[in-house]
């Protein structure tokens, strides 16, 4: 393969160094996978999902056999009441604004327990301004920062005993910051505190990013409402857009009539031929997550044999499937996104450049060769072109192509080192 892909001997060298390190913890993901397959499999089995699942309905959709076989494994796997796991959803932004707005009223309080939540969220906020945000309906919102990549139980026991609360949000995955994601342990922990201070504030949490990256999901350890998206995990990288929502029924039913309208909820819902890919996609989802974390984990071993600070180190225990590098500079910083691009799939002959995004303040450069347009489950990375020029990656449908891609990053590294033309 080295001479296939024209790799230089230092780039070699350290994937196989690097792939000794590391084989302990591919085996323990194994382990991760083959328990979470058996989770799917088992949604499966009970819910007799048959080949009439992938029939499909269009105009109205009432009845879509397929649909309601779709949630019903859902909340299998989650442990939930309900699901609402849809194509009407954009993605896991689109189903992250419908869970606030069909949750929240006018005067109520929102607050982020994970410090500034996830960028695409500061407009539906009202964080940054804009006339249709929960703002703009008089919805209130506060934060409490993490101290120490935890939660600050202290801070956040006195706020709920001092102001009433309707909802909290965790976000779990890091989004463009330089914290840690946070695991279901700690989960567990701030929503037992939550539940005995407020026990009528509803815990949501945005799943991004996580699911099946451990034996448990949020929902099975208090979270009364769970959101993420299927363009990254659960699509298993065959759903081609989408979102889910998992919790409480009531809750769910709110979430449904502001997606849908009131009065029909989770009733309506064409989906347009996508049961099938929607179920597939949920089958290869623990493998595909698997493949994603291995991807991570070589990419993390070898940019931190080169020297680079690589956050989470490639030893150390996953909450999700992104890796970061702190490339420290913009120049080695767009050399790994090329590098990244030139082993996609897709567009691997065009050159990532830095551009002004909406939303972001800085420019960002992204590598994104994808099947599915932003999908972030297949691999992909970017990163602002700030200090400390941090690259956030993530995805790998297969571990081996996840593989190729790293190596074409890194090589173009090594040669700029080595000063290789
Ligand atoms: C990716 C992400 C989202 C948004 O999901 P999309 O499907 O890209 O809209 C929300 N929150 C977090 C933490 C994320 O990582």
């Amino acid at each position: 393969m080295k001479e296939l892909l024209n790799l230089e001997e230092k780039t070699w060298k350290l994937y196989e160094e690097s792939k000794k390190d590391i084989q302990k913890i591919y085996d323990e993901i194994d382990e991760i996978c083959e328990y979470n397959t058996a989770k799917v499999l088992q949604a499966f089995w009970d819910n007799h999902i048959s080949e009439a699942h992938f029939s499909t309905t269009t105009g109205y959709g009432y009845d879509d056999l397929g649909r309601e076989a779709i949630e019903k494994v859902y909340s299998h796997i989650f442990k939930t009441e309900s699901a609402l796991v849809r194509n009407q959803f954009i993605s896991g932004s689109h189903a992250l604004a419908k869970t606030l707005f069909g949750l929240l009223r006018p005067n109520d309080l929102m607050l982020s327990i994970t410090g500034l939540p996830y960028d695409t969220l500061h407009e539906v906020i009202g964080i940054k301004e804009n006339k249709s945000s929960l703002k703009s309906f008089g919805i209130q919102y506060d934060q409490i920062d993490l101290i120490n990549n935890d939660f600050d139980y202290d801070k956040i026991e006195k706020y709920l005993q001092e102001h009433s609360v309707k909802l909290i949000e965790i976000q779990r995955s890091r989004g463009y910051s330089t914290r840690k994601s946070i695991s279901i342990e700690q989960c567990e922990k701030v929503i037992s505190l939550i539940k005995r201070v407020s026990k009528d504030t509803i815990v949501m949490v945005d799943n991004c990013y996580c699911e099946f990256v451990s034996l448990k999901e949020p929902s099975e350890v208090g979270a009364d409402i769970t959101v993420g998206s299927l363009i990254k995990n659960l699509g298993g990288g065959l759903a081609p857009n989408g979102g889910y929502v998992v919790g409480k029924k009531e809750l769910v039913d709110l979430v449904a009539e502001a997606l849908t309208l009131p009065g029909e909820g989770k009733d309506v819902g064409p989906t347009l031929g996508i049961n099938k890919q929607f179920l597939q996609g949920l089958f290869f989802a623990p493998f595909v997550v698997k493949n994603s974390l291995k991807t991570s984990i070589i990419a993390s071993a070898m940019l931190e044999k080169l020297g680079y600070f690589v956050d989470p180190t490639p030893k150390e225990k996953r909450v999700d499937i992104v890796e970061t590098i702190h490339f420290g500079n913009e120049k080695d910083l767009c050399l790994y996104c090329e590098g990244i691009q030139s082993g996609s799939p897709i567009d691997s002959f065009v050159t990532p450049v830095p551009v002004n995004m909406p939303g972001y303040k800085d420019k960002v450069i992204m590598a994104a060769g994808a099947f599915v347009q932003g999908s972030s489950i297949e691999l992909s990375c970017d990163g602002p072109l700030r200090e400390p020029f941090i690259a956030y990656e993530q995805g790998g449908l297969t571990y081996e192509s996840g593989l190729i891609g790293i190596l074409k990053a890194v090589n173009k590294i090594v040669k700029e080192k080595e000063n290789i033309k």
